[in-house]
């Protein structure tokens, strides 16, 4: 049953055709995107020029494009480039956040009951207490209930996975910064599966993200923003070599992969080219349509609400049929790539496995289709 047509077909032309032609059907973008020729190039160019010239000094030489580059991310997130520091990854960013804050252990630390394992893994290790942000029924935060949490028995701050890694909910991010700011609790945002995806300027007081996702950078980079209200409570066990530069490039590890950070920067610019309101609109409509051409397919059925404005659409199996087997049976036969997303990926939350199908702007409805089909 065909729906309305997807918005903004230019966008899927020119999106693919900066890319190295994809063989197979690429529907996980929430894994990994698919660099531009220019990105791929830039990232090279960066590193030959390492070779010709130094590491060290093709680093400087890339110095202003690089705070050019913080400027802009800096942008998406609400904050100024001073706040943004580039790290190897969205985990790497909160795990240096944490080590930063040093908050002390038993600190209560409100998330969502369907927060990313991985996540609760280093806030625990961190020494810190997750406890549950109230939401409703498919996993949506409570605004009201939150701004009553909030009112009791603050915690040390609120962490919200935006967009989570195991379902396509948005979460009403911009809401929640709104009575975190009122009650005075700091916001950290996990943005991983946001940027580039939904709107990430929501008046948070941290926002971490990776570059490979639906930013289509490269792999191996991430970034972390800290508004200067929290960026003066935090203690690096290192500080940066140069007391002039901005206390946030003290979180930047000393050696990094410089050519990639080089390559986000290029990918966050042909995002802001694209107009990340465009690319919003179109994301958004490809996950409602693919929710319609894939639910009850084969017995599959789709858990996010079918409107949900995220490109993300998990499926449940029907009984017996093993997730990951049916993933490696798409890539293997049909050259359809997806991801068998498990329990432990929201462990509070998730029941069993899911497929997670994530297309990127250049999808078609015919790539739905033969997944459907293939389902
Ligand atoms: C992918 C993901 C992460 C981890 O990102 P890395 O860059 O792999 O460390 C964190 N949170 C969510 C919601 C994710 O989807």
């Amino acid at each position: 049953m065909p729906g309305p047509p997807l918005p903004f077909e230019d966008l899927a032309d020119s999106w693919a055709a900066a890319r190295p032609p994809q063989a197979g059907d690429h529907l996980d973008s929430a894994a990994c995107s698919r660099q531009s020729e220019r990105v791929l190039e830039a990232t090279a160019a960066h590193a030959r020029h390492e070779a010709e010239v130094g590491g060290y000094v093709a680093q400087a030489a890339a110095g202003s494009l690089l705070q050019q580059g913080r400027s802009v991310i800096g942008g998406l997130v609400g904050m100024a480039a001073a706040d943004v520091a580039f790290v190897e990854s969205a985990t790497s960013a909160l795990t240096v956040l944490l080590a930063a804050w040093r908050l002390p252990a038993g600190s209560t630390v409100a998330c969502l009951p369907g927060e990313y394992g991985p996540n609760l893994m280093l806030l625990r290790a961190a020494g810190l207490d997750p406890v549950s942000l109230p939401v409703d029924g498919a996993g949506r935060v409570d605004v009201g209930a939150v701004e009553r949490l909030l009112a009791g028995r603050p915690p040390a701050f609120v962490h919200l996975t935006h967009v989570g890694s195991h379902r396509g909910t948005v979460q009403p991010a911009a809401q929640v910064a709104a009575v975190c700011r009122a009650a005075g609790v700091p916001l950290v945002v996990d943005a991983a599966q946001a940027l580039g995806h939904v709107d990430t300027d929501v008046g948070a007081d941290v926002v971490y993200s990776t570059s490979r996702k639906w930013l289509a950078g490269p792999r191996g980079v991430g970034v972390l923003a800290v508004r200067p209200a929290v960026a003066q409570q935090l203690n690096p066990p290192l500080t940066a070599w140069d007391k002039a530069e901005p206390p946030m490039l003290a979180l930047e590890s000393h050696e990094g992969h410089v050519a990639g950070r080089v390559g986000l920067v290029l990918a966050v610019g042909e995002h802001l080219a694209a107009g990340p309101d465009r690319v919003r609109a179109r994301l958004a409509a490809l996950g409602r349509t693919a929710r319609e051409v894939l639910d009850g397919r084969g017995g599959w059925r789709v858990v996010e609400a079918p409107d949900e404005p995220s490109s993300i659409t998990t499926l449940r199996p029907p009984d017996g049929v093993d997730v990951a087997a049916a993933r490696l049976r798409l890539l293997g036969d049909h050259g359809i790539v997806t991801t068998a997303a498990g329990a432990e990926r929201a462990p509070g939350e998730m029941t069993g496995p899911v497929l997670r199908v994530s297309p990127h702007v250049d999808a078609t409805l015919d790539q739905l289709d033969a997944l459907a089909a293939a389902l």
